[in-house]
């Protein structure tokens, strides 16, 4: 085994790498961008070496550097992952050449496998069944159109050296063809330099269903099961599972053999994965199910944990052994199936805004109690759920890499154990900062055709209505929540508890106080009012078009529980938790609960504090704080409107001014004096 080695990746995958070399005792080493200078996966690297700028080509990409940094460290082998050079044959190759073990497959299978079209002419040879389609050497777009139209639509153009989802196009009818092929090839000369295509029957009801292959330097290989990652969005991957429902064990094992014949065609080594596309007739006929090649990827995948949690097994130990020449660790009747694992991809992205990635700090990252790096159900911590992510709070998700910000994976006796845990889990994933697809992940396996495992690449188009555009909590539950977390807050902070200090100024009747927010683009006024019996009455008045049909009212209380606020409210009782955070100049409050999270500006209610006072004549501390000064004296006329006292609260001034034109009686409290909520500061008399 080595003693050290060198991780050519970032973010979690590198992460995940070193957990497993410190597991086995292997010392790593990583290598960093500028951007990355203080990053995760630096710190949990026994060493780090700086490569160079932020953008890949200038680092993660250059290996150059990266070699000599594994052979300034002592590594003995260079961990690639996945993304970057991972299925580079070049720097395989160049691996060799300085004397380093590349931890992957040779590379000449990296290479037979890099270009979808060469690979299918392989797989005919060896085999395995392919999806219908052209995939020759002769690019003439009138050869490509006669394919096409022989094969009948709709059709798949693909570019040969694509990846992530890029460079493909649905063709419909022979009339759209031309511009189709056209445009894939623009993309696919700009993204992989490369604009060779293939065309495929377009599957009907596509499933994704992936096998986790192994092999050694023995000529063993072994499959790791079946992963079905239907669940895709622009041909990526959104969530992963395993087992495939509806797999039956004769599918399963003519699939794995199948993957097995494609990996054994090019010798190969190490992790991979055999895709395949699975047409089906309807959900429930596993029998109707065909399976057909599309790709291999020569590397460890991002969905990987899947496997790990249903055979109990560490895939990245697998890796280190057959790298450093070990035999696989266990033959195929060794492998079994416990349970089943589920795997989500939280992405910072907006999947409200055709899930374009975003960017920013995470501000706010608490996860579910969790293992992290660890095999649910197998570790000693027993837990089902484990975050595999490269990122801690505070840190900032930058443009220059992949929006995954973390995977979250469950385990379970069973899909509908896995599928509660993975709700749960996402529930109490909180991230404010930055936008994500958190939420929208929760609606997905909410939908009836994911709890009824009724799978396949549609899916989220299929159930847009459920997923788009979706307000899970509602204005008076969110309301209720800021204004609960604010009078605790406030409460907090000057140490008084809300109720013994209502006692003191009950006797000057009614308190009231006023909270603005903007919710979904449109303003809204709250208002809350501490009754003589020391409830809390809060009340809604919903404008025209608002999400609220009628104005809302009735008590208001909570309860802190923990970090957790237990509020109810007009019917509704939540346990809630609330973050500020401010955007473009709004103070905007996350609420998160257990149906799910939303987000609400807040417009200072102190701002407005001349607002809030009764016509009585009083002026009163709209929150507890101290008393800085006052702008008048007795005898002054003022205006309304006009400056008569600041205020200091949560560590922040505010200005009061007069609610109506009238003239000071008096003054009540001296500038230093410390007031409570609802103090009277000062009298008027209105004109
Ligand atoms: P998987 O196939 O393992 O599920 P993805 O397709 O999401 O994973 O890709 C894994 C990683 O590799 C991502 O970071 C993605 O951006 C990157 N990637 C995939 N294919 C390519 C490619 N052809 N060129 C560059 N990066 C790629
Ligand atoms: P990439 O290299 O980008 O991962 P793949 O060939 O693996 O490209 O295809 C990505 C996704 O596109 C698949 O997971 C599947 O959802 C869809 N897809 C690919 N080929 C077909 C096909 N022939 N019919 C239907 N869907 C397909
Ligand atoms: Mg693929």
């Amino acid at each position: 085994m080595f003693q050290k080695i060198l991780i050519a990746n970032r973010g979690e995958i590198a992460c995940r790498v070193a957990a497993t070399a410190r597991k086995l005792g292997i010392k790593t080493v990583a290598v960093y961008s500028d951007a990355d200078a203080q990053a995760k996966h630096v710190q949990v690297c026994d060493e780090a070496v700086h490569i160079g700028g932020s953008a890949p080509k200038d680092s993660y990409l250059r290996w150059e550097r990266i070699l000599q940094a594994a052979q300034d460290t002592g590594a003995q082998a260079v961990h690639p992952g996945y993304g970057f050079l991972s299925e580079n044959e070049d720097f395989a190759k160049a691996c060799a050449a300085a004397g380093l073990v590349f931890i992957g497959p040779p590379a000449s299978a990296i290479q037979a496998m890099g270009l979808k079209a060469a690979s299918k002419q392989l797989m005919e040879q060896a085999g395995v069944p392919l999806v219908p389609g052209y995939h020759g050497a002769d690019q003439d777009p009138a050869l490509l159109q006669r394919e096409a139209d022989h094969m009948g639509y709709p059709v798949l153009i693909k570019a040969s050296a694509g990846g992530g989802g890029k460079g493909m196009r649905i063709v419909k009818k022979t009339a759209d063809f031309a511009e189709a092929l056209a445009s894939c090839k623009r993309e696919a000369i700009n993204s992989f330099g490369d604009d060779a295509v293939l065309v495929e029957k377009y599957v009907q009801r596509p499933r994704h269903i992936e096998i986790q292959v192994f092999g050694d330097t023995h000529g063993n290989c072994v499959y790791l099961f079946e992963r079905d990652c239907s669940v895709q969005r622009r041909h990526q991957k959104v969530l992963e599972e395993a087992p495939a429902p509806g797999m039956t064990e004769a599918l399963r094992q003519q699939m794995g053999e199948a993957a097995v014949a494609a990996a054994k065609a090019v010798n190969y080594v190490g992790a991979g994965t055999v895709e395949f596309i699975v047409e089906q007739t309807g959900y429930d006929s596993p029998e109707s199910m065909k399976f057909f090649f599309m790709e291999m990827n020569t590397r460890l995948q991002v969905e990987h944990p899947v496997t790990e949690a249903i055979t109990g097994l560490d895939l990245v130990e697998w890796q280190l052994r057959v790298a450093s020449g070990e035999p696989l660790p266990l033959r195929q009747d060794q492998l079994r199936i416990q349970g089943h694992a589920i795997e989500a991809r939280i992405c910072a992205e907006n999947p409200d805004n055709n899930f374009l990635p975003a960017t920013g700090t995470l501000s706010v990252y608490r996860k579910p109690a969790c293992s992290s790096f660890e095999i649910p159900n197998t570790s000693h911590t027993g837990l089902s759920v484990r975050i595999d992510d490269g990122v801690r709070e505070g840190d900032s998700i930058s443009p220059f890499y992949d929006s995954m910000v973390a995977k979250l994976i469950v385990h379970g006796d069973t899909r509908e154990q896995a599928l509660a845990r993975l709700d749960e889990a996402l529930a109490q994933t909180r991230i404010v900062g930055l936008t994500t697809n958190v939420q929208f992940l929760r609606r997905v396996i909410q939908t009836d055709s994911f709890a009824t495992a009724k799978l396949d690449t549609a899916l989220i188009q299929r159930e847009d209505k459920a997923l788009f555009g979706q307000e899970p909590l509602g204005l008076a539950l969110t309301a209720a929540a800021v204004v609960a977390s604010t009078l605790q807050r406030e409460a907090a902070l000057t140490g008084h508890d809300p109720f013994s200090r209502r006692d003191g100024w009950r006797a000057y009747g009614m308190a009231t106080r006023r909270f603005g927010f903007v919710f979904h683009g449109q303003a809204q006024t709250a208002l809350l009012t501490y009754g003589h019996d020391g409830t809390t009455q809060f009340a809604i008045d919903a404008m025209v078009d608002a999400p609220l049909p009628q104005p809302v009212f009735g008590a208001l209380t909570w309860r802190a529980e923990g970090d957790q606020l237990a509020i109810a409210f007009a019917g509704q009782q939540a346990r809630v938790q609330v973050f500020m955070h401010v955007e473009g100049g709004d103070d905007v409050a996350h609420v998160f609960a257990p149906q799910g999270a939303t987000r609400i500006t807040v417009i200072d209610a102190l701002a407005h504090a001349g607002e809030v006072q009764e016509a009585g004549g009083r002026l009163t501390a709209p929150m507890p704080g101290k008393v800085v000064s006052f702008s008048v004296n007795v005898g002054d006329k003022v205006k309304a409107g006009q400056p008569l006292a600041v205020m200091e609260a949560m560590k922040m001034e505010h200005t009061m001014a007069a609610p109506a034109d009238g003239e000071v009686l008096e003054l009540l409290y001296a500038p230093g004096d410390q007031v409570a909520e609802g103090a009277e500061l000062l009298k008027l008399k209105l004109d």
